[in-house]
């Protein structure tokens, strides 16, 4: 370690800023912030600097830098671009034993002024020891996206509580074991939701539970197509705060990855066919965890709400009083679209766009076929690489062009995605002589042939059925695994 690290308290204490530009103002709005009595020395200053002198904000020392301006002060700044002058300022301090900064200039500086990441009353300081600044600043940004904003409350809310909490639970161990429930539990969900009075109530009356209850909490999180890019910050929060992982087979590896380490993963995938969980299972699940305090990620391809049975499972947990909250994710339709080039509205050729589930011969059944078959408009359908022929037969039947572009797009969003451009007339026949499998996702509508000219990820689109036969190579398991 070549720095020490501390935070200092300068509420009240004078600080000398050299310099009256852009920096000097960077560096004086940060150190008012901290309650400093800031000092700016400089012949000239700039109109912000100018608009606090004037408010009586700062001490403006007028002219050239002098010793004298570094009396009584705890610390200095030197902020010009005047080589010669920033030298003088850091002898003059080193002499006096004062610290520091000369901005941008480590050897000549006794302190640095690090990236932070503010979550007051919470603050993380980062420094790369003035070797690499700019490495400092990329590891703030990737923890201001980690950390939530709800995190300085909580710090505030727990600093009024904690003569209560000490109280309460006088042993280290057990006090510690709190504020792990505490940094994660409902009271933390109620402070993500800007609920900051119901959260305040929430701790006192966990202060006075009985140590043995604790409450569990189901975030029903949207996982996205695959490409862990996709995930919301939220979604990568609930993920590395969770003790339990439900997940669905849609579920990326990519994105489990991200998850905790410790965090137990269940897969409850329903798949055709083959071994599966069913919903009540996944509700008794969910239950289980739930009430035994554990904080369960309910994870899910895509976004819950669509096409997820997310709803059936709010309405669960609300009846067993489970604690919930809901992260959405980008849903295929809107993935796929925009990993295949296929712009789902466009001015010239769609209006409207559906979304449509087309697993089985019922929920064929129950859709509006002459709503579906109208002209500009685009139909993204879930789960129908199995009825391709009986979609074809009932939009045709209804009065929608055989000629009409569709795209069957396999994977979307994953490093093995396919996109194959047909027509509704052609659709089944182009499914099967490229051997699509699930996941696949079907768009039907004038703006399907874009995904010809606007392709940008992955292999290039093929056009099937006539130019790209089946290669004879394609894995085994490739039809084994189609859908049933
Ligand atoms: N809740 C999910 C949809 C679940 S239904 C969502 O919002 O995306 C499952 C269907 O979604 C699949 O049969 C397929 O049609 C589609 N799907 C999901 N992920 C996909 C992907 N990566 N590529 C193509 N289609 C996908």
């Amino acid at each position: 370690m070549s720095l020490y690290p501390l935070f200092a308290n300068l509420a009240g204490r004078r600080v000398l800023i050299i310099g009256g530009g852009e920096v000097a103002t960077r560096k004086c709005q940060a150190l008012l912030k901290a309650g400093a009595i800031v000092h700016v020395g400089s012949p000239v200053l700039n109109s912000t600097l100018q608009t606090l002198a004037s408010a009586g904000s700062i001490v403006h020392l007028y002219g050239r830098y002098q010793t004298a301006w570094l009396d009584d002060a705890w610390l200095v700044v030197a902020a010009t671009d005047d080589d010669e002058t920033n030298r003088r300022v850091a002898s003059d301090a080193q002499d006096r034993r004062i610290l520091i900064n000369v901005v941008d200039d480590a050897a000549l500086s006794s302190f640095q002024v690090p990236a932070i990441v503010d979550r007051s009353p919470l603050m993380i300081a980062i420094s790369s020891g003035g070797a690499a600044p700019m490495i400092a600043r990329q590891v703030r940004e990737r923890l201001e996206s980690l950390l939530d904003q709800a995190l300085g409350p909580l710090v505030s809310l727990l600093d009024e509580a904690r003569g209560a909490i000490r109280s309460r639970y006088r042993d280290l161990r057990a006090r510690r074991s709190f504020y792990d429930r505490i940094a994660t539990g409902r009271v933390w969900q109620l402070l993500r939701a800007g609920r900051q009075r119901a959260a305040a109530s929430e701790l006192q009356r966990t202060l006075r539970l009985p140590e043995a209850v604790r409450s569990g909490h189901v975030a029903l999180v949207g996982a996205g197509p695959g490409d862990p890019g996709l995930l919301t910050l939220r979604a990568l929060r609930a993920l590395n705060e969770a003790d339990v992982i439900l997940h669905d087979r849609l579920v990326s590896a990519e994105v489990l990855e991200l998850a905790r380490r410790d965090a137990q993963r269940i897969e409850v995938g329903k798949q055709a066919g083959n071994h599966h969980t069913t919903q009540d299972r996944i509700h008794a699940l969910m239950l289980e965890h739930a009430r035994a305090g554990r904080r369960v990620v309910r994870l899910k391809g895509g976004d819950p709400f669509i096409f997820g049975r997310g709803g059936e499972e709010l309405e669960f947990l609300r009846d067993h009083g489970i604690s919930f909250e809901v992260v959405p994710g980008v849903t295929a339709a809107l993935a796929c679209a925009a990993y295949s080039g296929v712009p789902l509205t466009h001015r010239d050729h769609a209006h409207s766009v559906q979304f449509v589930t087309a697993h089985c011969k019922e929920s064929l059944d129950t859709l509006d076929w002459n709503a579906l078959a109208a002209p500009r408009q685009t139909l993204a359908i879930y789960m129908g690489v199995a009825q391709l022929d009986a979609l074809r037969t009932r939009l045709v039947a209804a009065g929608r062009s055989g000629a009409t572009p569709a795209a069957i797009i396999e994977n979307g969003t994953r490093p093995q995605q396919r996109v194959i451009v047909t027509t509704l007339g052609a659709l089944p026949e182009s499914a099967a002589a490229h051997a699509v499998c699930s996941p696949a996702l079907l768009i039907v509508g004038e703006v399907a042939s874009f995904a010809q000219t606007l392709a940008w990820f992955g292999a290039a689109p093929v056009s099937a059925p006539a130019e790209a036969p089946v290669s004879a190579q394609q894995p085994q398991r490739r039809a084994e695994r189609r859908v049933a």
